[in-house]
């Protein structure tokens, strides 16, 4: 359609101009840090009375940095591949939970899991951490009174291919169905401050580079549920 190609043109576009920018913007960052560190230590004690400011300078160059990253990986993707190996998706969500525990333990959230693909999908481990910590981050999000997540797997086929379902969901505020619309769209994103909104078209890109497919149904109020269909490893 119309909307895909004028998407595609705008993200090769982006892709092109953000890589440039992304490595002009690192050198300063990298600097700026590099001086923070300097002035704190020539402050000596001095410097515990400006605590505040310099966690906020700390944590503002964090961000710039975090945003620069994620950017990078989504202009240049293929920088970003790392090896393809055979992986049974529930020892990849066992291995991922531990790297998002403490931010489910203090949302009160609740883990359900179930268990039910026999078949192994070819992918890059990290890269598969990498969608499932975004989808698992932004459930969270979406559950600030607690809730919670269920993250199950199953073998399906799909138009006649072999392969499993990997389905995030979860029982928080829900989409409108134009945020459902605009939800994979680069940089489309209702959190003002902590959003980039580069975690579900990243995760697209890189789910959709394994042959597979990423969707989504939401219901406001109700909960949004993510399924990734990844076909079978050979
Ligand atoms: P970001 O999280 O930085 O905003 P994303 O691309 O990951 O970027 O998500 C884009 C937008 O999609 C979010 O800002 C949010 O509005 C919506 N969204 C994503 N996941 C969920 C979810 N589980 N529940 C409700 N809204 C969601």
């Amino acid at each position: 359609t119309t909307r895909q190609l004028i998407v595609s043109e705008k993200l090769a576009a982006i892709g092109e101009i953000t890589a440039g920018v992304a490595h002009e913007i690192n050198n300063p960052i990298a600097v700026m840090q590099g001086n923070l560190e300097v002035v704190r230590q020539v402050m000596g004690d001095r410097a515990d009375e400006a605590r505040t400011e310099f966690r906020l300078l700390d944590e503002q160059i964090h961000r710039i940095s975090q945003i620069v990253t994620k950017l990078l990986q989504f202009a240049k993707p293929e920088e970003y591949a790392g090896f393809l190996e055979r992986h049974a998706p529930t020892d990849v969500i066992s291995d991922t939970l531990p790297l998002v525990q403490h931010l489910l333990n203090k949302a009160e959230i609740v883990v359900m899991r179930e268990d039910r693909a026999t078949r192994l999908v070819l992918m890059n481990r990290t890269e598969l951490q990498q969608v499932l910590v975004n989808l698992i981050v932004n459930a969270v999000h979406a559950m600030p009174d607690g809730g919670s997540l269920s993250l199950a797997t199953r073998d399906e086929e799909q138009d006649g291919d072999k392969g499993l379902v990997i389905a995030v969901s979860d029982t928080g505020v829900g989409m409108t169905p134009e945020m459902l619309d605009r939800a994979f769209d680069p940089f489309f994103t209702t959190k003002r401050q902590e959003g980039t909104g580069l975690g579900l078209s990243i995760s697209q890109t890189l789910i959709s580079r394994q042959g597979g497919k990423i969707s989504v149904e939401s219901r406001p109020g109700e909960g949004t549920c993510f399924t990734i269909w990844l076909p079978e490893a050979r």
